[in-house]
């Protein structure tokens, strides 16, 4: 049984440099009128929970939060 995988950004501390939007396109998107990331699915599929974890390293604002529910 594998558990879920929330996905969340912080929009306060996200700063909007979009690495996370590079490395993950399928889960977060870019606002562009509030210059932030917006997440795209907050129930991370299985098939991307490398790249969750890849933007959740990278981002430089620790903006991301990723947990198990
Ligand atoms: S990498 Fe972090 S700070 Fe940059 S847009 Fe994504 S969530 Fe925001």
């Amino acid at each position: 049984v594998s558990s879920v995988l929330r996905l969340a950004v912080d929009r306060e501390r996200c700063l909007g440099h979009a690495r996370c939007v590079a490395l993950a396109p399928a889960l977060f998107s870019f606002d562009e009128t509030a210059e932030r990331a917006e997440v795209l699915a907050a129930v991370v599929p299985a098939e991307e929970r490398e790249a969750a974890e890849r933007a959740y390293r990278s981002c430089p604002e620790n903006a991301i939060t990723l947990g198990e529910a």
